[in-house]
């Protein structure tokens, strides 16, 4: 069992982890409690919460109305921290820009592939066809090789995003925890993909908590089974004090 208490920064996934992953990712929906939870855990840890997402920030801000959480946005490329946001822009990515609209027109006759265009970077989404998943493969794997060395392919769960090259989880947590609140605390990191590894990788080497939610090889040192028993883990955390994870549930 381990207790955690307030000198902790708390780092969470969104997709697969904060909530269930839906077959079309704009339809996720967040549990009406998670808000309030996590407001109660951002007062107990000083304001030291992020949710670190692939996500843009503007479309995860978007499903926590009112709320405007401390926030990592496509894999790290935007932030905010403490408050102070710092945005992608996509005109800075022209090669990208180009790429998104050939890549569209690639996968126009393909049932099921969805292009998700983020801005800074752009994701296959095969998961409504999962027989397209080498195809899919291939096309981002071509694309990043004709964009060159400044952009690279990150592997999910039925996804592959073309992102830039200096843009990753573990370099947004180590950014954050260089700053106010975050300074000075344990991280914890709560993911349940590929692209979480790196995450984990950086606060394991501070000494942090790394936690993965649901099967697959893994780096994390705890393992919690599904979105849902991360949310009863972080509820019971938020209002009775402690973060008593034993393995599978809390
Ligand atoms: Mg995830």
């Amino acid at each position: 069992m381990l207790d955690v208490n307030e000198d902790y920064a708390l780092f969470l996934d969104f997709d697969g982890t904060l909530v269930d992953i839906v077959e079309r990712p704009d339809a996720v929906v967040v549990d009406p409690s998670l808000p309030g939870t996590l407001t109660r855990l951002q007062e107990r840890l000083g304001g030291a919460l992020a949710i670190i997402s692939g996500r843009p920030v503007a479309f995860l801000d978007g499903r926590f109305v009112p709320h405007e959480f401390d926030m990592a946005g496509l894999h790290g490329l935007e932030h905010r921290i403490a408050g102070r946001l710092s945005m992608c822009d996509p005109d800075e990515h022209p090669a990208l820009r180009e790429m998104v609209e050939r890549l569209s027109k690639i996968v126009a006759d393909k049932e099921g592939i969805l292009i998700e265009d983020k801005g800074c970077s752009v994701a296959i989404h095969w998961r409504l066809a999962p027989h397209e998943k080498d195809f899919a493969l291939a096309t981002a794997h071509a694309a990043v090789e004709a964009l060159g060395a400044d952009y690279r392919v990150q592997h999910g769960k039925a996804v592959a995003e073309i992102l830039p090259s200096a843009a990753g989880k573990g370099k947004v947590i180590e950014r954050f925890l260089h700053e106010s609140p975050y300074k000075g605390r344990r991280p914890i990191f709560v993911g349940d993909d590929l692209t979480d590894e790196n995450g984990f990788k950086a606060v394991n080497a501070h000494g942090g908590l790394s936690v993965r939610i649901g099967a697959g090889e893994t780096i994390a040192k705890v393992r919690l089974g599904t979105p849902a028993d991360l949310r009863h883990c972080l509820s019971t955390w938020a209002f009775e004090g402690t973060l008593p994870i034993k393995g599978d549930d809390c």
